[in-house]
């Protein structure tokens, strides 16, 4: 068995694990970072909207599609609300692969196909199984930057994280469109729909919680059915993706010992929009500046200082989202799901969202 140290062990290559990657490298640090997938970013399991902080990752090669402006709510009644919604929407494996290439730039080393197999966090050692055989990686600090799934958290007995499943198609666009479309009904239970354009395509999905039902595929080719008949897109169906979404809050710790989650692992997502790669992003790169700090200055409070930052930056929106999707959940299939209140209490786009008498009936 090959054994190979480094200061920092990044297990996952998707946004929080490339830019946690590429901080940590850029500060000086030996940096592995290993990824299961052969093609990085591939197959896309992504609506492909980012926020426009994040533009500025959006300037690799064939990163940017489109412009959004704006963001159409449609509640049960039929009533839609237009509110600025400005943002990008990216071919997100590429998105993927130019973070990836930055932290490459920055002096990591990227292992494709290279799954973790077992971790023995008592002498800080890795097994990682790649092409060329399983090799041994010991760390100084270990990211699990590994998605909703934790492979890391599974292997150190941590407890999964609650996720909500989502099924998506990409059609294509009969017209340009500018906003993403949101259906907040009954019809997708714990989850909403959505239509997110992506210049001669579009990304139709919806999200549901599977406590409360099961069927993603009937409702959203009801949805896509119905979008083709409008004659908003085409009949084909061009690609199919899903997957899990961290709906229930931020882990109970991000850093343990020598050990930091990140990205959706950290179950930073957010419970309502599912939005993550924004938190993917930042925690990766406050990560890696604490992995800096903790591996180069000995600081031994640095990874709890990381902790720290991503809690008061991200707890209490979490907790609001949290609250919101228990009050959602709670209605499912009542005749109050087909009232319009509940839903505008739920969703970002109306301020019953963010008012405090909300919290109050989310609490009661
Ligand atoms: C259908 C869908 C649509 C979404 N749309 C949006 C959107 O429009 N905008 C938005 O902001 N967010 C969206 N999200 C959420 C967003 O995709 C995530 O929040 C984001 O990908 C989190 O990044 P991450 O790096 O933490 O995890 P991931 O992107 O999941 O990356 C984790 C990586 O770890 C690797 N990995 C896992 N296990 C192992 C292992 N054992 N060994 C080695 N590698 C491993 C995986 O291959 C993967 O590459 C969507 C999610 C879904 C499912």
């Amino acid at each position: 068995m090959t054994t190979i140290s480094t200061d920092v062990l990044v297990v996952g290559l998707g946004p929080a694990g490339g830019a946690m990657a590429a901080a940590a490298a850029a500060c000086g640090l030996k940096v592995i970072a290993i990824d299961r997938k052969k093609a990085l970013g591939e197959p896309v399991q992504c609506a492909e909207f980012i926020p426009l902080p994040l533009a500025s990752h959006a300037r690799g090669p064939g990163v940017l599609q489109q412009r959004v402006t704006g963001m159409k709510s449609m509640l049960p009644s039929g009533a839609v609300t237009t509110s600025a919604f400005p943002g990008l929407m990216v071919d997100r494996a590429a998105f993927d692969r130019a973070l990836a290439h930055e932290a490459q730039r920055a002096g990591a080393e990227l292992v494709l196909a290279g799954a973790l197999r077992g971790v023995d966090a008592a002498i800080n050692v890795a097994r990682v199984a790649t092409p060329a055989g399983d090799v041994d990686i010991r760390y100084r600090v270990l990211a699990a930057a590994d998605g909703p799934h934790s492979a890391v958290a599974r292997e150190l007995g941590l407890a999964p994280l609650t996720t909500a499943s989502t099924r998506q198609y990409t059609v294509p666009l009969t017209r340009p469109y500018h906003d993403t479309d949101i259906w907040l009904c009954d019809a997708y239970p714990g989850g909403y729909a959505w239509l997110f354009p992506k210049g001669a395509r579009a990304n139709l999905g919806l999200g549901v919680d599977l406590r409360i039902e099961r069927d993603l595929k009937a409702p959203l080719d009801a949805l896509h059915r119905q979008l083709v008949a409008a004659g908003r897109v085409g009949s084909e169906i061009l690609f199919r993706t899903g997957g899990a979404i961290p709906v229930g809050g931020m882990r109970e710790r991000l850093a343990i010992g020598n050990l930091v989650f990140v990205g959706d692992a950290a179950g930073l997502t957010h419970p309502i929009t599912g939005a993550g790669i924004a938190a993917a992003v930042i925690s990766g790169e406050c990560a890696g500046r604490a992995a800096a700090r903790h591996v180069r200055d000995d600081d031994r409070g640095a990874l709890a200082e990381f902790e720290a930052e991503m809690r008061d930056q991200y707890e209490a929106p979490l907790a609001r989202a949290v609250a919101r999707r228990r009050e959602l959940n709670r209605i499912r299939h009542t005749p109050a799901a087909h009232e319009d209140a509940p839903h505008r209490r739920g969703w970002i786009a109306f301020p019953e969202y963010f008012s405090d008498a909300a919290e109050a009936l989310c609490a009661a």
